[in-house]
């Protein structure tokens, strides 16, 4: 599959291959570094009419790569990952509307994040590029004509860094420390499909090549995590925050009152913890602080007789004295309308 898909040629370095080789099958065997060649396998496993298109295969798949040890970082550069992969396989007329679409995507799941500095570049035709450069030539200024036509929208051309089997489109992100990071990539492809013999029926009853792109849009899910921790500082937003609320009693005496603040929180789908040891509360304070939980929820007698809380967002002062039902929907509507915001 590997010496099919133009892989073992082009891309043998970056693959990992077991020891052995396999001398009853005749040859070696290798971990997939990329999932468009099996892609490519369930397409070709069924006739497709022009109707059914565009298909749309999605795959969260493990890949391995050979990373050299040199280059391997943190989470950002890893041999081993999973991207939110997916392979589209339309007709020619449809790649425009399907590359219009994707930019959508890219951009309401990038405003989520609230990445704003996003940097586009076009890569064109490398050195070891598979094809016939004028059928190059066309999908480059497909790419082109899909990034002019957004206004408000610059981008810059790489030449020869496209990938061996088409162009792309890379969207690279800012983290804290102002460091460009590639994350989304929009790529279009003929020639996978001309090398698994890939066919549709068209509308004249003739076979046609269906076209491939290979598109990703938070990318390496490691570096991602990377990236957004870095890009938030570690201040998760709180529908992402891993603990979205902390109840802090300042004494033992109110902890019935406070197991009964979390256990409002948690019916409402927040995840919430109760901080119960018996420290000070200016020690419970700081460790919400330190570990970036969003809302602290202090509680103390005046509060439990009043069925109230002490709100604290993180990094900013006390916003005072608040009916306990408010504060619980506060939380829910910025963790169900993704809010940036606390
Ligand atoms: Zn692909």
């Amino acid at each position: 599959m590997w010496k099919r898909s133009g892989h073992y040629e082009n891309y043998r370095d970056d693959m990992f291959f077991a020891d052995e080789f396999d001398e009853v099958e005749e040859r070696s065997m290798s971990v997939k570094p990329m999932n468009c060649p099996s892609h490519c396998l369930l397409f070709g496993g069924k006739a497709h009419s022009y109707r059914d298109l565009p298909r749309r295969i999605a795959d969260f798949g493990r890949l391995h790569r050979y990373e050299r040890s040199g280059v391997v970082t943190g989470l950002t550069r890893v041999r081993t990952f999973s991207q939110d992969d997916a392979h589209i396989f339309c007709t020619p007329e449809q790649i425009e509307t399907e590359i219009t679409a994707l930019f959508d995507f890219i951009f309401e799941i990038y405003r989520l994040f609230g990445f704003e500095d996003i940097k586009f570049y076009l890569s064109t035709r490398p050195e070891n590029a598979m094809g016939d450069p004028e059928v190059w030539r066309h999908a480059e200024e497909v790419l082109q004509r899909c990034l002019e036509s957004r206004e408000d929208l610059e981008f810059t051309i790489k030449p020869g860094d496209g990938a061996f089997y088409g162009p792309k489109i890379d969207f690279d992100v800012h983290d804290a420390l102002g460091r460009a990071w590639q994350l989304a990539t929009i790529q279009l492809d003929f020639q996978m499909p001309e090398r698994f013999e890939l066919t549709y029926v068209d509308s004249d009853g003739s076979e046609k090549r269906p076209v491939m792109i290979h598109r990703a849009i938070l990318g390496s899910l490691e570096r991602f995590y990377g990236v957004m921790l870095e890009h938030f500082g570690g201040d998760l937003p709180p529908w992402i925050a891993p603990e979205q609320a902390r109840v802090l009693p300042i004494t033992d005496a109110v902890n019935d009152y406070a197991e009964k603040v979390a256990a409002e929180l948690t019916k409402r789908g927040l995840r919430a913890d109760v901080d119960r040891r018996s420290e000070k509360l200016g020690y419970k304070i700081r460790d919400g602080e330190t570990t970036k939980v969003p809302y602290l929820l202090v509680v103390g007698q005046r509060e439990a007789d009043d069925g109230t809380v002490s709100l604290r967002l993180r990094h900013r002062r006390d916003e005072g004295v608040l009916p306990l039902d408010e504060v619980v929907d506060r939380i829910v509507n910025a963790v169900e309308t993704r809010s940036l915001k606390l």
